[in-house]
């Protein structure tokens, strides 16, 4: 399959090479050139099939026969060995708990999709390449964990000094092997600032094939699909509509959601919740695009101020305001109402959310304020433990760490501390 890029101003790519270079050099988002809807037996048979032929039959398409099929399937085996569970918490209220990974973050999925589809590439062509990536807490370990042992592909993580939680920094830093750690003393936004300079810097650009692993890589972004349609299997036999809700920063995930809907998946709606950071539901209201810079809060992985993704589910929906009007809703929450949120869910269900889920909920109920019959899925995409201080502090409880973090948790950190760009460079010429 071929993808063309959003700003039309540059050639269309294979599979590969859209993996490969992550964004095309015209700076648009790589998007396939067709979408062909599953047959409608793969829906009414859903849960006659497993997971992994799931995820085969519907990602296949995309990746076309630039991965023969008994290794994609391979792939997906490897990349999909834990669980995605629709818990169900009150009448037509469920949570697909997508955080059963090994980094406990739903990014598991994207990243080590990416990780092995490149490695596949880089395997066959000799030539290494470098994952340049930069991290304010969540994607680092997920991509970190993803690519560890992937032959062929080195992964070097910025993150800022002080600002990642321990646990995040240890699930950054203790790896080894191709993963190497940097940690820069500054913030997120210089980090990516630096990331951004390196992407532009010829002189490294010669010397070696360089790559993101944000979620605008495609073979990031479509493997997400796979949790809207394990969880139609799950909620299919409640005979209801279904609606989503999808706690959204970068709009990758939702994106994925409104791709499984394309592919012929049943579903009413889907609602995007976000922190404060209000860009689209601004956008659904107004029907204005304005990009703000970024606000901090306890759903930070979510505090995007110019969320990349958007622009393909506009595409998705042939950027028809009315289209995209009755397929999606947009809402926004403060962290008081979310802190509220986490203590309901607590007290009412005895679930404890993560911040993130919790605003996925916020979301959902709202939504369901004017819907009251549907059924109604959101998304927990980190276990709470993850964000262990604010959820402890609000519900008053103390949780225990789950095994393979307690693990982590004694290893030693591993980091190289930076300052300025050319140490990254000089790093990166020379490691
Ligand atoms: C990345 C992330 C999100 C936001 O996902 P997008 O695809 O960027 O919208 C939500 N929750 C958690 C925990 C995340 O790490």
């Amino acid at each position: 399959m071929n993808f063309y890029s959003l700003n039309k101003q540059a050639p269309s790519v294979s599979f590969k090479d859209a993996v490969v270079q992550g964004i095309a050099p015209d700076r648009g988002l790589y998007f396939p050139e067709s979408i062909t809807p599953l047959p409608a037996s793969f829906f009414e048979n859903i849960e006659d099939l497993t997971n992994h032929e799931i995820a085969f039959l519907s990602i296949r398409q995309f990746v076309g026969d630039e991965i023969p099929e008994a290794k994609l399937k391979e792939i997906i085996a490897d990349v999909l060995d834990f669980d995605f569970p629709v818990v169900e918490l009150e009448e037509n209220v469920a949570t697909l708990e997508l955080f059963h990974g090994p980094t406990l973050a739903f990014k598991d999925v994207g990243a080590r999709f990416m990780a092995r589809c490149l490695g596949e590439f880089s395997a066959k062509e000799n030539n290494e390449v470098t994952v340049l990536v930069a991290t304010s807490g969540d994607t680092g370990g997920a991509v970190a964990n993803g690519f560890l042992g992937v032959k062929g592909v080195k992964v070097v993580i910025l993150y800022p000094s002080g600002k990642v939680s321990d646990i995040q920094e240890k699930q950054l830093t203790t790896l080894g092997k191709n993963i190497s750690a940097l940690e820069v003393s500054g913030t997120f936004d210089d980090c990516q600032r630096m990331v951004k300079t390196a992407f532009l810097d010829e002189e490294l650009l010669k010397n070696m094939q360089l790559t993101s692993a944000n979620s605008i890589n495609v073979a990031r972004w479509l493997p997400q699909l796979f949790y809207f349609l394990f969880a139609y299997k799950q909620a299919k036999s409640k005979g209801k509509e279904i609606v989503f809700s999808i706690p959204s920063g970068n709009f990758g995930n939702i994106c994925a959601g409104v791709m499984a809907q394309q592919l012929g998946m049943p579903c009413k709606h889907f609602i995007a919740a976000t922190n404060v950071n209000d860009i689209v539901p601004n956008f659904m209201k107004t029907g204005k695009y304005e990009p703000k810079p970024s606000i901090a809060t306890i759903s930070n992985a979510m505090d995007v101020g110019d969320p990349s993704n958007f622009i393909r589910i506009r595409h998705l929906y042939n950027d028809d305001f009315e289209t995209i009007s009755k397929n999606i809703s947009s809402y926004s929450f403060t962290d008081e109402e979310t802190k509220e949120a986490m203590l309901e869910i607590y007290n009412d269900c005895s679930y404890v959310a993560d911040p993130h889920g919790a605003v996925g909920y916020l979301g959902l109920k709202k939504y369901q304020q004017s819907h009251p019959n549907t059924y109604g899925i959101f998304l927990e995409t980190a276990h709470p433990v993850k964000f262990l201080d604010i959820v402890e502090d609000t519900i008053r409880e103390n949780i225990d760490l789950p095994k393979k973090i307690a693990k982590i948790m004694d290893k030693k950190k591993k980091a190289i501390a930076i300052s300025t760009y050319d140490e990254l460079k000089n790093y990166l010429l020379t490691k």
